[in-house]
């Protein structure tokens, strides 16, 4: 790659994305400089490794356009109004993102792209796909925030025949020039809202997905701001917009027919107007929000020409990642099931949406949400509510408002140890039948590291009740 020798390039930010960028960048040619915010001790470690190699790391100072640059490769997390884009602005210097640096250096080449993005469901979405793609007896992989990095994936040995690409809106952000072959949106709810800057600037970023789609630009028909978004975007000529929903499919569109998913965009034999795919139960769990991932995966798969048969496999065989509505263990007639995950309201709301009578154990960090509507929503499924972690005052102040007659319990910790009481709190609430679900609607960083950790302690509290 000629275009990199020699060039002054800036990489801000160690770290997942940064590291194994300068690494390349330095490999290609190019004089590479590192910022970073922090200069603690992992901080220190990673800049040893890449100053051995030449590469010069400035610690501690992530704000200061180093003297000469041509461009800036960013950690996909970086605020768009930090000093350094804007002093790179006025200087008239390109940022990319690690998805733009990947697409630049060889996106195009190495694999068609088939890319998710939305609020929630990007990570199960891609494994469906990529479990689907394999039945189909491609060579693929989930790349993104997930699984093999995009990196490795368009510069390694390894050799794809099509790319199932998880893509986050702030990565979006950064990748101006991606094309992918097709892409989805699969909702689009308020969050990362002070990263982006408004609800406007989210979706257009969100958007950017659809920009240059050569085969269909896949949306939600649940979600209008989905479908506007494919309005909007610059697309090939011939390339077409396919809907999925829950209800029975209009012509271009995947949908549900009495418990069959049919596929009417992409129709095999021209005798018929639907192509069954595979039956609601092969789809791991058959939850409604579920089902709108499977359906957006076997969207993208057909546009890409995988038969129906490979769909129905490939969901067969797709297993959710752990903390994702996760069955843990039915004690005296009572399931505790584990959505740690739910990190925020869109995605508790979808949980929630999938059990008829819940104990539900919510609470930690709310990140500026409001919670009225989920609660509202929610109210005729719940038997009870146990609250933990910093922001719980503002769930156990919705349920006053929409669900007065449920009854709460507020355990005022923020301590790890409290996920154990809420768990033996919630089994008194709870009936033989109903599910004790841990849906929190909050990140987990006030009392635990993230939500896996969150997600173990809810295990390990039930396995203690079994015991
Ligand atoms: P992401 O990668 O976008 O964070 P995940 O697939 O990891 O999404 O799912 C995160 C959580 O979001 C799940 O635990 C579930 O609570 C919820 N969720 C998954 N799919 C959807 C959907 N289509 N709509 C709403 N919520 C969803």
């Amino acid at each position: 790659r000629p275009e990199f020798q020699g060039k002054r390039i800036t990489v801000a930010g160690l770290g997942v994305s940064g590291v194994p960028a300068a690494k390349v960048l330095h490999g290609l040619g190019a004089h590479v400089t590192v910022v970073n915010d922090g200069d603690d001790e992992r901080a220190r470690a990673q800049a040893a490794e890449l100053e051995a190699l030449g590469v010069t790391v400035r610690l501690g100072d992530g704000d200061t356009l180093p003297e000469g640059t041509e461009l800036i490769v960013t950690a996909p997390g970086w605020k768009p109004d930090k000093p350094l884009f804007t002093a790179a602005e006025k200087a008239g210097v390109p940022v990319w993102g690690d998805v733009e640096l990947a697409w630049r250096l060889r996106g195009p080449d190495a694999a068609p792209w088939l890319a998710v993005t939305g609020t929630n469901g990007k990570t199960t979405t891609v494994q469906m796909l990529a479990s689907i793609l394999k039945a189909a007896g491609l060579r693929t992989a989930a790349v993104g925030n997930i699984g093999v990095s995009l990196l490795d994936a368009v510069l390694g040995d390894e050799r794809y025949d099509v790319l199932a690409v998880e893509l986050s809106s702030y990565q979006l952000h950064w990748a101006p020039s991606l094309r992918a072959h097709s892409a989805a949106v699969l909702n689009l709810a308020p969050d990362h809202l002070d990263w982006h800057g408004s609800m406007e600037a989210y979706a257009r970023d969100k958007g950017r997905i659809y920009e240059g789609n050569r085969v269909a630009c896949v949306y939600n028909v649940a979600d209008k701001a989905t479908e506007d978004l494919v309005r909007e975007a610059d697309v090939e000529e011939g390339c077409r917009a396919v809907g999925f929903t829950l209800g029975t499919p209009a012509p271009s569109q995947l949908g549900v027919v009495e418990g069959i998913l049919v596929d009417r965009a992409f129709v095999e034999n021209r005798q018929k107007n639907a192509q069954e795919l595979a039956e609601v139960s092969d789809v791991n769990p058959p939850a409604p929000h579920n089902i709108a991932n499977a359906l957006a995966a076997a969207a993208l798969a057909r546009a890409f020409g995988v038969p129906a048969a490979a769909v129905r496999d490939g969901l067969r065989a797709f297993r959710p990642d752990a903390h994702r509505i996760a069955h843990v263990a039915d004690v005296e007639g009572v399931a505790y099931v584990d959505d740690s995950k739910a990190t925020n309201t869109h995605a508790a709301e979808a949980s929630l949406a999938a059990y008829e009578s819940i104990v539900w154990i919510a609470g930690g960090l709310a990140k500026g949400a409001t919670f009225d509507e989920l609660v509202a929503k929610s109210a005729k499924r719940l038997r009870g509510a146990v609250l933990i972690g910093a922001d719980r005052a503002l769930i156990r102040e919705a349920l006053a408002r929409h669900a007065p007659e449920v009854p709460v319990v507020d355990l005022d910790r923020t301590d790890t140890g409290a996920m154990l009481q809420a768990v033996q709190e919630a089994k008194r609430l709870a009936q033989p039948g109903d599910t004790v679900l841990l849906a929190p609607a909050c990140a987990s960083m006030d009392m635990f590291a993230n939500y896996n950790k969150r997600g173990d302690a809810f295990a390990e509290a039930v396995r203690e009740l079994g015991a």
